[in-house]
C-alpha cells in the first residue's frame, strides 16, 4: 500500500532517472503527484468503427492487431512499424516512426486501443504514430475517455506521468479535507478526494468543473483566511516607530537627477506613514520592471537610518544584490548623507558595525546574526523567487522578543492592483502604475531568419552611436540539440564572424561570482559593448546605456519571462529595441509565431501572462515558475464571484472561531502561520 508522504520512488516503472526529471516539476512525493494537476483534456470518449472513421478527425479505434513488423525505409536510417488492426467494420493500417520497441509491446491477438488524427497515405486512411495501449478490464486512460494533459518537461512522457499518477491515486483515500464541512456543503462544492479523483480522470467535463471549481475555492479560501489572520496576529505584535525626516527627506529627493513620479511619492508617502506605526507593517510594493522601486525603498531606508535603526535589503541573487549596493552607494552619496552600507553576498562579506545603517545582500546574510545593530525594516525584492524555506528564514530573522522589523516586498508580479486587493484583501499594497516620464516604449521584433543579417547591421549603428546590447541564449554549452544556441558558442561566432570591431562580453551562471561581478561592471562601465549572456542576466538588472536586448531561442520562454528580460533595456530615455529570434525548428510554427507576436504587441506583465496561459501547449514548460503562481491560482484569479465569497466565508469563520478549535485540519494547514506572519 502506497501513502501520501512517499517518495514517488516507490511507483513501478520509477527510477532515479525518472525522479529527477519528476523532481524539475517539483514532484517528490506521492501527494506532489496527487496535487499536479492537468490543464487540458483530449476528448476520446467516442469509439469509432473503423469503416466510420473521417479524413481529419481525431479518434479512438478499438480492435485486434492482425499484423505487426519493423522495416527500415530504403535510404534513410528509419525505423518504420507497421500494424494492420481490426474490429469487426474494417482493417486499418497503423505506421509508427523510430519506436521499434512497440513490435515487441504488441502481438498479433492482442486487443488494442488508438488515439490519434486520422490522415491519409497512398489513398487510404491510416493512423500515424497514434498513443496506443492494450486492452484489460476497464483499463484505458491515454487512449480512450477525457484524457488528461499536463506540463512536462524534457525526459517525461504525457503517457508516464498519467501512469504515475493513476498509481498514486491509489493513496487518494488517505486526503483528508480541510475545507470545513458546512462550507462545502453551502456551496455544494465537492470533497478533496473526489475533486482530487475527478480532475484527473473526470467521466464528463461537468465533473472535471466541478473538480476544479472545488480546488479554486479552496485556494482563494485558503488565501483569504490566512490574510486576515496575518493581519489580527500583526496588531497585536509591535515594532519600532520610525518618525518621519521631512527636511531630509527632501534633501535627498532633490539630490536625485530626476523627479520622483507621483506613483513613486505616493508609495513612498504610504510606506512612510506606515512605520510612523508600532504595528508592524506589512506591505508589498508592486511595480512593473523599470518602473523604480528601488529608489523608493532607498528614500524610506534613508527614514529608518536617520531613526538611528538600520534596513536589511535583501535580493534574489548575487548579481543583483551587487547592484543595489552600487546603486545605493551612489544616490546617497550625491545626496550628501553619510549612510554606512555593508554588501554581504556568498562571496562579499563586508563587516557590520554597530553604525552599519544597510544591509544589502542575499539569502547569505541571513546565516550570521551576532553583531547585528537593530534591523527596524527588512525589505525583500522579487520574493518569489526565494525558495520557502529561504522565506522562512527571512521571516524568522531578527525578531527579538519586544519588537519584529517592518516588512515590505517589493515585486514586478504581473497581477493588476484590483486584482491583488481582491485575493489579498488584507495586504497593504502600493502600485506604481506609472513609468518615469522618459522612458519610451521598447519596439519589440518577432525577426525572420532571412533578416538576421540586417538586424545585426541595426545592431551594429546603435553601437556605434554608443549604446550598448544584450543577447540572451538559452543554453551554456553546445549541444546536440538542433538549432539552439549556446552563450559559449554564440559568443564566439560574434566575436570572430559578425562583430570583430566590438568588445564582447560574455555571461553565464557557471561563473564563480567574483568573474560574474567583473563583467557586470565592466558592462556599467561601457567597457563591453554586447553582453552574451544566459537568463542570469535577467532579474533586476539595470544598465541604463543598454539599447538593444537580442533573444536567441526565444520561444522556448515563457512571455512573462521574455517580458523581464526584455524590462533590461529601455531604462531611460533612449529609444530601444527587443528582437526575437525563434529557433531554427519552431521558428515557422504558427503557435510560436502567434505567442511571441504577442510581445510586439503587449507591454505589460499582466496582458502576457494571460497570453501565455491561453497558448500554452502539452510539454511547454515555461513561464509557471517565473511568475510564482500556478495555472490554476491565475485562473482563479479571474473568478470574481468566487474571491468574494472565499472572503466572506473566511472572516465568517474567523469571526465565531479565531482560534480554529473546531478545525484542526485546518489549523494543521496553515502551519506555522504564526510564524509566518510577513509572507502574503
Ligand atoms: P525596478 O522597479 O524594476 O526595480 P529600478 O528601481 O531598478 O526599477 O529603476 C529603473 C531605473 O529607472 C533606474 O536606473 C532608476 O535610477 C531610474 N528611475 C527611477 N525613478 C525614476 C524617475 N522618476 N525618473 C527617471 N528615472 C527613474
Ligand atoms: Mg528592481
Amino acid at each position: 500500500m502506497i501513502a501520501l508522504n512517499d517518495k514517488i520512488e516507490v511507483l513501478p516503472r520509477l527510477g532515479k532517472t525518472t525522479a529527477k526529471y519528476l523532481q524539475k516539476l517539483g514532484l517528490v512525493t506521492i501527494q506532489d503527484l496527487l496535487f499536479y494537476l492537468p490543464f487540458r483534456y483530449e476528448d476520446f470518449r467516442q469509439k469509432t468503427s473503423i469503416a466510420n472513421l473521417i479524413l481529419g478527425q481525431e479518434a479512438n479505434i478499438q480492435g485486434e492487431v492482425v499484423l505487426i513488423q519493423n522495416r527500415r525505409a530504403r535510404n534513410r536510417k528509419l525505423n518504420i512499424t507497421e500494424a494492420l488492426i481490426a474490429d469487426e467494420s474494417e482493417t486499418i493500417k497503423i505506421v509508427w516512426f523510430n519506436q521499434p520497441f512497440i513490435a515487441k509491446n504488441l502481438k498479433v491477438g492482442d486487443l488494442v486501443s488508438l488515439a490519434g488524427k486520422v490522415s491519409k497515405n497512398q489513398e487510404q486512411l491510416t493512423l500515424v504514430s497514434p498513443q496506443y495501449e492494450k486492452i484489460y478490464n476497464n483499463n484505458l486512460i491515454h487512449t480512450f475517455g477525457l484524457v488528461p494533459i499536463y506540463h512536462i518537461t524534457s525526459g517525461i512522457t504525457q503517457k508516464q506521468i498519467r501512469f504515475f499518477i493513476k498509481e498514486a491515486l491509489k493513496a487518494s483515500r488517505e486526503i483528508k479535507d480541510w475545507l470545513p464541512k458546512d462550507i462545502r456543503n453551502r456551496l455544494g462544492l465537492l470533497e478533496l478526494e473526489v475533486a482530487i479523483k475527478k480532475i484527473h480522470f473526470p467521466d464528463t467535463l461537468e465533473n472535471a468543473d466541478a473538480a476544479r471549481k472545488r480546488l479554486i475555492f479552496a485556494d482563494l479560501f485558503f488565501r483569504q483566511l490566512k490574510s486576515q489572520l496575518v493581519k489580527r496576529e500583526l496588531s497585536l505584535q509591535s515594532a519600532r516607530q520610525i518618525k518621519f525626516k521631512e527636511k531630509e527627506t527632501v534633501q535627498f529627493t532633490s539630490s536625485l537627477p530626476f523627479k520622483l513620479t507621483d506613483d513613486q511619492r505616493k508609495s513612498a508617502w504610504e510606506i512612510i506613514k506606515n512605520l510612523e506605526n508600532n504595528i508592524p507593517m506589512s506591505r508589498l510594493l508592486e511595480g512593473d520592471v523599470g518602473s523604480g522601486k528601488t529608489v523608493v525603498a532607498a528614500l524610506v531606508m534613508l527614514n529608518v537610518a536617520l531613526n538611528n535603526y538600520s534596513s536589511i535589503l535583501m535580493a534574489p541573487t548575487e548579481i543583483l544584490a551587487q547592484q543595489h549596493y552600487g546603486s545605493l552607494t551612489k544616490l546617497f552619496a550625491n545626496s550628501g548623507f553619510n549612510i554606512k552600507i555593508a554588501l554581504l553576498t556568498g562571496s562579499c562579506k563586508d563587516k557590520i558595525e554597530k553604525d552599519t545603517a544597510i544591509i544589502v545582500g542575499t539569502h547569505a546574510l541571513i546565516q550570521k546574526q551576532n553583531n547585528y545593530p537593530e534591523v527596524a525594516l527588512t525589505i525583500v525584492d522579487e520574493q518569489h523567487r526565494f525558495g520557502v524555506k529561504q522565506r522562512q528564514k527571512i521571516i524568522d530573522f531578527n525578531r527579538n522578543d519586544k519588537f519584529i522589523p517592518h516588512f515590505l516586498s517589493m515585486t514586478a508580479t504581473p497581477i493588476p492592483r484590483s486584482l491583488t486587493l481582491a485575493i489579498y484583501s488584507d495586504l497593504d499594497l502600493s502600485v506604481i502604475t506609472q513609468m518615469p516620464a522618459n522612458r519610451k516604449k521598447i519596439i519589440t521584433k518577432l525577426i525572420e531568419t532571412e533578416k538576421r543579417k540586417e538586424t545585426y547591421a541595426f545592431i551594429a549603428k546603435e553601437i556605434e552611436k554608443g549604446r550598448q546590447a544584450f543577447v540572451i541564449c538559452p543554453l551554456i554549452e553546445e549541444s546536440d540539440k538542433l538549432g539552439v544556441k549556446s552563450v559559449k558558442a554564440e559568443y564566439k561566432h560574434l566575436q570572430t564572424e559578425i562583430f570583430p570591431q566590438f568588445r564582447i562580453g560574455l555571461l553565464h551562471g557557471k561563473m564563480k561570482a567574483r568573474e560574474k561581478e567583473k563583467i557586470m561592471t565592466e558592462m556599467l562601465d561601457k567597457k563591453i559593448d554586447i553582453l552574451v549572456s544566459t537568463s542570469v542576466i535577467e532579474v533586476g538588472v539595470d544598465i541604463q546605456n543598454a539599447t538593444v536586448i537580442v533573444i536567441e531561442g526565444a520561444d522556448r520562454y515563457g512571455l512573462a519571462q521574455l517580458h523581464q528580460f526584455r524590462g533590461r533595456v529601455g531604462r531611460a530615455q533612449n529609444q530601444s529595441y527587443c528582437f526575437l529570434f525563434p529557433s531554427l525548428e519552431n521558428s515557422t510554427q504558427a503557435k510560436t509565431v502567434t505567442r511571441l507576436k504577442a510581445l510586439e504587441k503587449y507591454h505589460d506583465g499582466f496582458s502576457l501572462a494571460k497570453i501565455d496561459l491561453k497558448l500554452r501547449g502539452a510539454g511547454d514548460l515555461y513561464g509557471d515558475s517565473q511568475s510564482g503562481f500556478t495555472d490554476l491560482q491565475i485562473i482563479s484569479f479571474f473568478s470574481t464571484e468566487t474571491i468574494k465569497k472565499s472572503k466572506e466565508e473566511a472572516s465568517a469563520l474567523i469571526l465565531t472561531d479565531p482560534d480554529l478549535k473546531k478545525f484542526p485540519l485546518l489549523k494543521e494547514r496553515l502551519g506555522n502561520w504564526e510564524k509566518n506572519i510577513h509572507l502574503e
